[in-house]
């Protein structure tokens, strides 16, 4: 697979557009900061009198609300949550396209799942930095960048992956490397990748470890420490090294205990259930049933976000935490 990097990318194809970034969160201040220093003409759409709006403003944007910012730019990128893209495009960014206007995207959620159908005179790309937007902007101050997948949906002028490569560059992403992949295949693998590994497999594994020691007698902040401290320092090591370095780094007697033990952890059952939650990202059941939450006033992730926090590992984290002081806050 090709890997798009520094020296055989350029910023041109961008820097005579008006960029505007729609949304000033986590992903909208890093990519509009970044492409700013990369020397890029960027504004910002914000909803006015929220937070993000006077933080964009002291950052020294031009702050505008989304329709306006639509009619002012060529080149819109869609920052925003996901589940409100859709009435926002609708409102806001649909009635201001101009023919020949490049439309971005962070995630292919929206197009993927046909809630946002652009014109076909309209350029529709996407740029996925493989990381939160905190650490988008941190890695580019300190001259690096997370790698980016980026991904052509509709090209009219002809030269919209040639933009899409200036966007990755302009916000570091090919310091890290580039791929080409296509709105389908970020969309399932995001959504799978989030669900059964990163947010929700590691969290439940996470809980299901302390509790078992909690309930066996053992101090939960021994418990803390065990299982959600560390993994950090384990993760780590899967990020420099993959497995093998973790391994290495570990004693034999964890390194033999973790693999004859995890397997018991991880079974037939677990994998067939990420089957199934692969097969309700394919088929579209997944993205259903979220933005129809979404649209019910959230009831279930609200419910869910209260018994997070009220988790005892959560409680006990905090305390701890607050004795380390190399942890940032
Ligand atoms: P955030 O929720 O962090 O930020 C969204 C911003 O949009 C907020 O500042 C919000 O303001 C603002 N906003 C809400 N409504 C409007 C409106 N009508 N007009 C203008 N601004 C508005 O989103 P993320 O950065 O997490 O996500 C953005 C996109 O990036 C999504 O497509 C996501 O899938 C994708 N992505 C996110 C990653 C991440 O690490 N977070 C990683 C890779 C992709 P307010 O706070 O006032 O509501
Ligand atoms: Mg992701």
């Amino acid at each position: 697979m090709k890997v798009y990097y520094e020296n055989e990318t350029s910023l041109e194809s961008l820097k005579n557009k008006k960029i505007s970034v729609l949304g000033y969160g986590s992903q909208g201040h890093a990519h509009a900061l970044n492409l700013k220093e990369s020397g890029m003409n960027v504004i910002i759409a914000e909803v006015k009198g929220g937070a993000a709006w006077d933080k964009a403003r002291s950052a020294g944007f031009e702050v505008l609300e989304a329709a306006d910012a639509v009619k002012s730019a060529n080149v819109i990128m869609v920052l925003l949550p996901d589940q409100i893209q859709k009435k926002v495009y609708d409102e806001a960014i649909a009635p201001n396209l101009k023919e020949g206007d490049t439309l971005v995207f962070a995630h292919g959620f929206n197009i993927h799942y046909k809630q946002i159908v652009p014109p076909s005179n309209i350029n529709v790309m996407m740029i996925a930095p493989k990381g939160p937007g905190h650490l988008v902007r941190r890695t580019f101050t300190e001259g690096s960048g997370v790698p980016c997948l980026i991904a052509i949906h509709q090209d009219p002028s002809g030269d919209t992956k040639e933009m899409a490569l200036a966007w990755a560059k302009g916000i570091g992403g090919t310091k890290a490397g580039v791929i080409e992949t296509n709105f389908k295949d970020e969309t399932e693998t995001d959504l799978f990748g989030e669900q059964a590994v990163l947010c929700g497999g590691s969290a439940e594994l996470i809980k299901a470890g302390f509790d078992t020691l909690v309930e066996g007698g053992y101090a939960p902040e021994l418990a803390y420490f065990e299982c959600m401290h560390e993994l950090k320092l384990i993760v780590d090591l899967y990020y420099e090294g993959g497995l093998s370095r973790m391994n290495y780094s570990v004693s034999d007697t964890a390194e033999y205990g973790g693999m004859t033990r995890g397997k018991k952890i991880i079974t037939d059952e677990t994998r067939q259930t990420m089957r199934e939650i692969l097969k309700d990202v394919q088929n579209g059941a997944f993205a259903k049933e979220w933005l129809a939450e979404y649209a019910n006033g959230q009831p279930k992730m609200n419910q869910l976000r209260e018994e997070t926090k009220s988790h005892q590992i959560e409680t006990v984290g905090v305390k701890l935490r607050e004795m380390m002081s190399w942890v940032k806050k």
